[in-house]
């Protein structure tokens, strides 16, 4: 039996450690047949899941055997990029009973959680979908570590691994307790080696650009920070604002549909082309839900950063439309749905991460992170109380008390005698309670 139910996994602050921050508890209710591992890392520069599954193989598969048996799912599966050789040796070297390893293409996004069930499962996930559809539930290599953590005994989650790359003078892949600044992140990769640098929080394809890099801290879900110039494609491409995108978008999309060729939700066989998302801006058609299937966009970047050879932002355009749709409670129902279009398509379309690594002016960093395996150490954390979908936890301290690390600080609130969805936060450091504001609580160190 699993030393741990998913009432604890919650309680212990457990997190989609991949970017996403959904409560790891939620999934682990569901009656899974398979579990998927994401460990595709598709985001250029990043090295986190990499370096884990090198460094801590064991816990991540003492993990995995909990969520099997919470879940009941008798298979799970590794999907790692075929041409990672050695942590797939070592990864097989580690398994478990029902665990099996199944390479992936070096192709963006295969860290997509559609892509990846399509890719290791041979399974599509309809429209608007979730991956229990078809019996499956994706999670994060950093979160199965997490799961692995709690079910041990060696506390909730309080330590995130990130990788800081780009024009950094030692790229690095560090363990840092949660809620440490950016500021110390790079300081510990030596810092930036270009003047004005410009940061990302995450991979260069879906990250946002940090705005407030001096106050900008930690949190569950940051998986690497990334520094690059302004003249960068990828900087270029975050500093546009959507008056220009759409201006520019209206007048210059020559509705060549390689934005839609190549777009992997399409390829899925998804009712999305970008390109009519595009054509809409010319008729105020933008927020019509039907145009163009942008509800089903999952903003990976593919079309603005690489298909488009206008420099175009269709991902941006179907972001605009989506959260226009959601502002105004329009969903498409029952979308048609093509799924033969992977088979007949899907092979012939992948996009090599090494082009894409090209074509964001990325090939000039060392694209290598290796891991420093000690805890960063900061004397002072600023905790946020919401890292999670759903509700933001309330403080379950005060101004000056005395909190140890592990110490549960804030918890979801309870609605109608039921917890909201999300996942306690806790102390990351010694210290006492300094502050308790803007959604934060900070700790400084005693
Ligand atoms: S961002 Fe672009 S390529 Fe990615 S799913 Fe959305 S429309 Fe498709
Ligand atoms: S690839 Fe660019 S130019 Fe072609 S249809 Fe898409 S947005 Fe328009």
């Amino acid at each position: 039996m699993a030393q741990i139910t998913t009432a604890e996994i919650a309680n212990a602050g457990v997190v989609g450690a991949g970017g996403a921050g959904f409560p790891t508890y939620v999934k682990l209710q569901a009656k899974p047949d398979t579990i998927v591992i994401n460990a595709a890392e598709c985001e250029p520069l990043l090295h986190k899941d990499k370096e884990l599954l090198r460094h801590r193989t064991t816990e991540i598969v003492a993990g995995l055997a909990v969520a099997m048996e919470l879940t009941g799912a008798k298979r799970a599966i590794f999907g790692i990029k075929y041409k990672y050789h050695d942590v797939i040796e070592v990864v097989k070297s580690a398994l478990g009973a029902g665990m099996e390893v199944m390479t992936l293409p070096d192709a963006y996004p295969s860290g997509d959680e559609m892509t990846l069930v399509y890719e290791t499962l041979g399974r599509v996930i309809p429209p608007g979908g979730l991956p229990i559809a078809v019996g499956v539930v994706v999670m994060n290599v950093e979160t199965v570590w997490n799961v692995g953590r709690a079910a041990t005994g060696q506390g909730p989650v309080v330590e995130k691994w990130l990788t800081v790359g780009g024009a950094v003078a030692h790229p690095i892949t560090i363990r840092v307790p949660i809620g440490i600044s950016l500021a110390e992140c790079l300081a510990a990769a030596g810092g930036a080696t270009i003047d004005k640098p410009y940061f990302v929080n995450g991979g260069p394809m879906m990250g946002p650009l940090v705005t407030d890099f001096a106050n900008d801290v930690v949190d569950k879900t940051t998986g690497g920070l990334l520094v690059l110039p302004k003249e960068s494609p990828v900087i270029r491409n975050l500093l546009r604002d959507w008056k220009a995108i759409a201006r520019i978008g209206k007048s210059a999309c020559d509705q060549c549909c390689i934005c839609t060729q190549l777009c992997p939700r399409y390829l899925l066989g998804h009712p999305i082309e970008p390109h009519r998302a595009m054509r809409s801006l010319g008729f105020n058609l933008v927020g019509e839900p039907d145009v163009a299937g942008t509800q089903f966009c999952c903003e990976c970047n593919l079309c603005s950063h690489f298909s488009c050879p206008e420099g175009l932002d269709p991902r941006n355009v179907c972001r605009h439309n989506k959260q226009k749709l959601i502002s105004e409670r329009k969903r498409w129902e029952n979308p048609p749905f093509n799924p033969e279009r992977p088979r007949l398509l899907k092979a012939d379309r992948q996009v090599p991460t090494s082009r894409l690594i090209g074509r964001l002016g990325l090939r000039v960093y060392t694209n290598k992170g290796p891991l420093e395996d000690r805890l960063l150490t900061t004397d002072h954390v600023v905790i946020k109380l919401k890292q999670h979908v759903g509700a933001p936890c309330e403080p379950l301290v005060a101004m000056g008390d005395l909190v140890q690390i592990g110490q549960e600080i804030g918890r979801p609130p309870v609605k109608d005698g039921k917890p909201a969805l999300g996942a306690s936060v806790h102390a990351s450091i010694h210290g006492r309670v300094a502050k308790i504001e803007n959604g934060t609580i900070v700790i400084t160190a005693e």
